[in-house]
């Protein structure tokens, strides 16, 4: 029979601890949120695959991305976040109350921040495994270019990415050798960087190839090219190779509840809100330009406060806004709106004509999430609640309207 899984309730769960959701977890453990996080693998995500963090403000001495990752773990455990080691295996966020399965656990959350982070395409080329991230085969450019100075390094690739990372190298490197699996002259990407990396006098092109496997001692040495036309094997000799032929977000478990470009990330909104109310996506896994520990860890910063405003929100909304007891009015207005503010007056004499009415005015210029929660779009706007639905929405504000609606209740 199978085991009853262990049911635990949580303000916010996040899923994936890289930077991204490390971040995310300190801000909601500091606004006193219950948090969890569950990790698959280890925490710190895709950053400690790397020895050396150039980039990251404030570490000068260029340190392991660990090193980074495990003060981030120390400061989230310091805000009382609950650390879990273990795989998230379904997931079920349309509802309000969000669940989050785990093999042994079930996770009911109000609030739930993705923070899957993606993981680089490879070739599948022989030997692949033993060089990858530091021993020779690297998949971002703005991270390890400076390591390859006056080096020669191979790109795989002819996008976009593969094209504009490989110019950017050619500041560092002696000679980058791009792998082109098309006829001469054919390339994936725009015409712009097509052009300005033909012209480039440390770019060197192998056509019609694709990696037939990669030979090293200790560290990667030679790239062996293989010509799709001829299978004659071309070695070459290399410092590092650079593989730039797509991102995979992990975004499977997600497919079908929350929305996905089609090139499955998750787009968000300037909270880091998904199209899902109270499900933010943070770091490498939503649809972004840069994809880097500074820019992961802004985002979890943005993502922990704004859930925390969600609950918040969500609290006033049940209890307060859509209480049952007594007729509601909610005045939706614009604190900045000359109109706006003058009518607040006229809203406190209806208040004091009626015994019973519980109004509630609603600053829409600090957040419009309530309004949203209305459908209210225009402001200022009243709206009338009896038995904690909506009754109707006013949107001339004429205080004897008002007034009528509440008397025929
Ligand atoms: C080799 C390498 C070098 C890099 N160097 C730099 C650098 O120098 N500077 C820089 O700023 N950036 C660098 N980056 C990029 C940086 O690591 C990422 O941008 C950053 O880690 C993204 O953080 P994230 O939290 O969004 O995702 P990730 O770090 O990818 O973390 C996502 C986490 O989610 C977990 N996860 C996924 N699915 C599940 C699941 N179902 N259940 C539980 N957990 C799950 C994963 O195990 C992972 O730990 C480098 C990347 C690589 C690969």
């Amino acid at each position: 029979m199978a085991r009853e899984k262990k049911v635990e309730h949580y303000d916010v769960v996040v899923i994936g601890g890289g930077p991204g959701g490390l971040s995310a977890a300190i801000y909601a453990g500091r606004a006193r949120l219950k948090t969890i996080l569950i990790e698959k693998g280890l925490v710190g995500g895709l950053a400690t695959y790397t020895n050396e963090i150039a980039n990251y403000p404030g570490f000068p001495d260029e340190p392991k991305g660990e090193t980074i990752t495990n003060l981030m773990k120390k400061q989230a455990e310091n805000m009382g976040v609950k650390f879990k080691l273990t795989a998230v295996k379904s997931v079920d966020l349309m509802g309000e109350e969000k669940v989050i399965e785990t093999f042994r656990n079930k996770y009911i959350a109000k609030t739930v921040i993705i923070a899957t982070g993606g993981r680089p395409r490879i070739t599948g080329a022989l030997n692949e495994d033993k060089y990858l991230f530091d021993k020779g085969i690297s998949f971002c450019a703005t991270c390890d270019a400076a390591a390859n100075t006056d080096k020669h390094v191979v790109v795989i690739g002819s996008g976009d990415a593969a094209i504009e990372e490989g110019m950017f190298l050619t500041k560092f490197a002696s000679k980058v050798t791009v792998s082109v699996m098309h006829d001469e002259g054919i390339m994936d990407c725009n015409e712009i960087a097509k052009a300005a990396a033909l012209a480039n006098p440390k770019m060197e092109f192998v056509w019609n190839t694709v990696v037939h496997s990669f030979e090293g001692e200790n560290h990667l040495d030679t790239v062996v090219l293989k010509n799709v036309k001829t299978d004659e094997l071309i070695p070459i000799s290399c410092d590092n190779c650079f593989e730039f032929i797509g991102y995979l977000p992990n975004t499977e478990l997600f497919e079908g509840q929350v929305e996905l470009t089609n090139r499955k990330y998750v787009p968000v909104d300037e909270k880091k809100e998904t199209n899902i109310p109270g499900v933010f996506a943070v770091g490498d896994v939503t649809d972004k330009w840069l994809r880097q520990i500074a820019t992961a860890v802004g985002d979890g910063a943005i993502a922990g406060t704004a859930a925390e405003k969600y609950i918040a929100e969500e609290e006033i909304f049940n209890d307060k806004i859509m209480q049952k007891e007594h007729p509601g009015l909610i005045y939706l207005y614009n604190a900045v709106d000359n109109d706006s503010r003058e009518f607040l007056a006229s809203i406190e004499n209806i208040e004091n004509q009626f015994e019973n009415l519980v109004v509630n005015r609603v600053d829409v210029y600090k957040s419009t999430g309530i309004a949203e929660k209305l459908n209210v779009e225009t402001f200022p706007s009243v709206v009338i609640t009896k038995d904690g639905d909506v009754f109707k929405t006013i949107t001339e504000m004429c205080a004897d309207t008002i007034s009528d609606t509440i008397s025929n209740l």
